[in-house]
């Protein structure tokens, strides 16, 4: 099998919510979101999706990923999609780094894999745990009165699993967390994301601060370094996202115990083919993970319902529902939350069958 052509559609994703805002005064109103269409001779198709959380929260846009795809595409035309550790290899050795523009074309080739053996990705990755996997809601920095009706009004929807996006003034924060933790129950998890937005002493005053609250505190400064530093003098559950991007870094953190969880997200390693060995070492080194994406719709939230559901549940500490967050649907097939929960398709491939009317023309068409 050879891929024959390779197109790239642009879609606005606005969100139900108006906005979604995090540390550092950082907000996106409509995300702009990239879906890859990878053709072959035999007349399989697969889809892949990348979306950055903006411009500013990891070094990934949207228009590089595209412009990174017309660079890229030239290079995989007539390779097979179903080989999916050589394709890496070919296009790492086409372009250097940029592992999020890579990563939709990965996902694409693995839809096509999953068509070719009859089979949903999950199966691939390595076989389907329970009915279901938990996910987590993350709730837009506000005033902490705001964030926590917020958390009570999906409480009430069936999650039980919530991440803050705090990363303001330390006095804030705590009052962020210890506002929301008032309205949850016991059993209920708690996450204070920080998102790099705290300096050493910001992040010390509230991890002291919120010391007796039951709260898991995740990635509270901008290098490995200065979150060590904080890991090292707080007894909280301690979460990695950011700076967790590759084996090598997990391996670090390892040796260093300087994370109980990490932040697994699809482009942020490169596609799945990457983002599997990363989960695949976080089980056998006994380290929970969050499994989701930067940002995303339809497509994506199909590819992680499939590394989600294909990790065992003791290792899936959340993950994302990216589609019920904004309000473009641009697949049909694709998994729904329920009760705050989520399930990957039983279908071949990703299970998944984009719009074409809502993604219109495409952007990029290498053939
Ligand atoms: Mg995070």
């Amino acid at each position: 099998m050879k891929i024959t052509r390779i197109a790239a559609y642009q879609v606005d994703l606005p969100l139900h919510e108006g906005s979604y805002k995090w540390s550092g005064g950082k907000s996106v109103e409509v995300f702009d979101s990239t879906v890859v269409r990878v053709e072959t001779d035999e007349g399989v198709v697969g889809h892949g999706e990348v979306c950055p959380l903006g411009p500013f929260y990891l070094p990934a846009y949207a228009k590089g990923a595209r412009t990174g795809i017309a660079e890229l595409a030239p290079h995989i035309l007539g390779e097979d999609p179903t080989q999916l550790e050589r394709l890496n290899r070919l296009m790492d050795a086409a372009l250097l780094g940029h592992p999020y523009v890579k990563s939709a074309i990965d996902m694409a080739c693995w839809d096509i894999l999953g068509k070719v053996a009859g089979l949903p990705i999950c199966t691939l990755l390595g076989g389907r745990y329970g009915e279901d996997f938990v996910l987590y809601r993350a709730i837009s920095q506000e005033s902490p009165d705001e964030m926590a009706a917020k958390v009570a009004g999906y409480r009430s929807e069936g999650y039980r699993r919530f991440q803050l996006k705090v990363g303001s003034d330390p006095e804030s924060d705590i009052e962020r967390i210890r506002a929301v933790r008032s309205v949850l129950e016991p059993g209920d998890v708690l996450v204070a994301d920080a998102n790099t937005g705290w300096l050493k002493h910001e992040a010390a005053r509230v991890v002291r601060g919120v010391r007796d609250v039951d709260v898991y505190i995740e990635q509270p400064c901008a290098t490995y370094e200065e979150c060590l530093s904080i890991r090292r003098r707080t007894d909280h559950p301690f979460v990695l996202d950011e700076n967790i991007d590759g084996i090598p870094i997990l391996l670090r953190g390892q040796a260093d115990q300087a994370m109980d969880v990490v932040n697994i997200k699809i482009s942020k390693f490169g596609g799945l083919t990457r983002a599997r060995q990363a989960r695949d070492l976080c089980v056998s080194l006994g380290i929970a993970m969050t499994i989701e994406d930067s940002w995303g719709g339809d497509i994506i939230t199909a590819a992680i319902a499939h590394l989600a559901h294909s990790t065992p549940p003791e290792f899936v500490f959340t993950a994302t529902d990216f589609n019920s967050y904004v309000t473009v649907s641009i697949a049909e097939g694709a998994p729904q939350r329920q009760h705050g929960r989520m399930a990957a398709s039983q279908a071949a491939g990703l299970g998944v069958s984009p719009l074409m009317d809502v993604l219109g023309e495409p952007v990029v068409d290498i053939v």
